[in-house]
Order: structure tokens, then sequence, then C-alpha cells
């Protein structure tokens, strides 16, 4: 048997199976197959719903300091803000009308949000948005923490592990933060009842084909109701200024991986694909993905929540977002739904 008919048929791998799946990237036979099975799957499960999930990017403040990331503690050259309570929820309500029934408050671990802002706000939400799931994305916490926010009513959170190898996690990360802490997070995360989405950026300064297999290692043993993958970005006030972007077509290959490893996983195609490729969406989409996370925050915060370089979608209000996207899923045989769009069983 085969090593693609191995894995289509038992959903899992071995680190060196990886590593050889991984090396048939450039093979056009390989590829192909993967993705059509993983269309396959995402539409015995899925048929052909789009789930939208409304972006609140409330604060670009963030104590941490990770090298890779435009709002990282130590980039003098970052203008911050945050939003109030407020517009917190006034950008659910014009998400609300415009059909989404998920926000994702995502942020830069920012102190000025302490559990009880963040209880508050999760409350808030939850109380004049019975209908919809709250995802949260705001980094890493104390199980307590977590526990809060879980019985304020959060849905959801997004943590993405960044890379499951110690060497490549040290490299990218000072020496205060761990791959260990932010693996127990997940895990945690998960005690607690949360749909858990982990993930990785395709292409990190140093990344080899060796610690992708980790990551998928790391993916099958966790088995995350999410995954956010997207290609890495540099961005100008990085000491990665100058690195080569992630691959879209090593990202696209890696979602029909993921669909295949977890056939219900729900997969967004990111704004980071489509940044590097103006349909990288579109491409996300037919390659296995069944998400995609539109911006709901104000227009003039857009373009300052600036994690990589040339981020697209920030000159836009909201309405013409939907819009668009609407018209790009449509182009390729989907459609957006206003659904919650929680995870399968
Ligand atoms: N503070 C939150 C949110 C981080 S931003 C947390 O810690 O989870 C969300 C994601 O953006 C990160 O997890 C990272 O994978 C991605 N990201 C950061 N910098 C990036 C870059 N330069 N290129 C591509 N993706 C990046």
């Amino acid at each position: 048997m085969s090593l693609i008919d191995r894995f289509v048929e038992s959903h899992n791998l071995s680190k060196t199976e990886y590593v050889e799946l991984l090396e048939c990237r450039e093979n056009e036979e390989t590829a192909r197959r993967l993705r059509d099975e993983a269309v396959r799957l995402r539409k015995q499960y899925y048929g052909n719903k789009v789930f939208t999930r409304g972006l609140i990017e409330f604060t670009n403040y963030c104590k941490n300091n990770c090298y890779y990331c435009g709002i990282r503690n130590g980039n003098r050259h970052a203008t911050r803000y945050r939003l109030t309570e407020d517009e917190i929820l006034a950008c659910c309500q014009n998400g609300y009308t415009l059909g989404y029934r998920t926000f994702v408050l995502q942020g830069g671990e920012d102190p000025y949000y302490t559990d009880e802002r963040m209880v508050k706000i999760i409350q808030r939400i939850k109380k004049e948005f019975p209908d919809c799931a709250l995802t949260l994305s705001i980094g890493e916490k104390s199980y307590e923490s977590y526990q809060l926010f879980r019985n304020a009513g959060a849905d959801r959170y997004l943590l993405r592990h960044e890379t499951a190898d110690e060497t490549l996690y040290r490299s990218l990360h000072p020496e205060v933060m761990s791959l260990e802490a932010r693996k127990q997070c997940l895990y945690n995360l998960k005690e607690l009842g949360y749909q858990v989405g982990a993930g990785f950026m395709v292409g990190a300064p140093g990344q080899t084909i060796s610690h992708i297999a980790e990551d998928l290692l790391f993916l099958q043993d966790l088995q995350p109701q999410m995954v956010g993958i997207g290609p890495f970005i540099p961005h100008h006030d990085t000491i990665y200024a100058e690195e080569r972007a992630g691959s879209v077509e090593l990202t696209l290959f890696l979602l029909s991986v993921i669909r295949i490893m977890l056939p219900k996983v729900l997969l967004p195609a990111t704004t980071a694909l489509g940044t590097l490729d103006p349909r990288g969406r579109e491409k996300g989409l037919s390659a296995g993905a069944n998400v995609v996370m539109p911006n709901l925050s104000p227009v003039e915060n857009r373009k300052l929540y600036e994690l990589y370089d040339n981020k697209i979608c920030t000159g836009e209000e909201a309405a013409e977002c939907r819009g668009c996207l609407s018209k790009r899923v449509e182009s390729i045989g989907y459609q957006l739904v206003t659904e919650r769009g929680d995870a399968l069983q």
C-alpha cells in the first residue's frame, strides 16, 4: 500500500512518514491526490458551507516579544491602541447585522485587560448575542483565568502552538517563554471544555520539513477542533525583516494534509494566505479549508494591528469585506453561511 493510501485510510502517520510525505510536496500527482481527498472530506462533513468568524483585533499592546511579530513589546515603532468595551460591542453589533454568528476577540497579551475586565466583556457579548459563539485569542493565561473566561461564556480559544520543536521555538521566542508552557495551555483549554485551535506558521525562519512533521504529530496528539496555519510573512520592524515569506504552495499542501488527518476540523483559509496571493483564500478553501475570518475591527485600527507587512483588507468597512468574500467564495462553488459553525463531534 502506498504512503498516501495508508494516510487516507488511517488519518495518521509516523514522523518519518510525514517527512516522506512532505518531501513529495512538489510532486503534482501527490499534491492533487491529497487535495482531492481533502476536498472530498470537507464536502462530506460540511457540504459547500464556509463558516465566517468576525475578527475583532481589540488591542495591539503586548507584553511578549515573539521575534517574528510586528506588535511585540520591543517594537517601539508600533502605534498602540485598545478598544473600549463599548467599541468592542459595537463591532459585534455591526457583525451580527452582517450575518456573523461567531466573534473572535484577538489581541496581544495586554495586562490592561485583567480577568475582571475580560469577564465583563465576555458576559456582555454573550448576553447581547446569545445565539453567537465567542472565541478568545489572547495568549497564555493561567488555568484559573481560562476557567473564569469559560464560566463567563467563552466557547472557543485559539492559541497557535507556533512550532512543536523545542529548538525552533527557542530561536523564535525570548527565554521567558516556553513551548512547554504553551502546550500546557492548550491541554488546559481542552480540559475546560473549550473548542480549541492550535496551529503554526509555515516557513517561519529556520523551519525545516522535519519541524513541520513535528507540528503534525503534535496536532495528531492534541486533536484540536480548529487548526490555524498561515505562511510566515516578514515584518519590517523585526529581526526577520529580510527573511523570505513562507510558501503558498506548501501552506496549501499542509491544509490538505491537516484536513485528512483531522477530517472534521475547522480550518481557516487565513488572511496571511490572502496577503501573499491575491486568490490565496480561495485556493485555501479549494485545498480543504472551510472557514474564513474577515475583519470586524474599526477601519482606523486595522493597519495598526500589524503582525506582518502588507496585511490585506485594512481599508475596507466590515460590510464591504463580507460582500467581497461572499463573492470570492461563490466563485469557487462554496457559500458563506450565517451559522455559529461549531465543531462536529
Ligand atoms: N497574542 C495572541 C495572538 C497572537 S497573533 C497569542 O499569543 O495567541 C495571532 C497569530 O499571528 C500568532 O499566533 C502567529 O502565529 C501569527 N503571526 C504573528 N506574526 C506573524 C508573522 N510575521 N507572519 C505570519 N503570522 C504571524
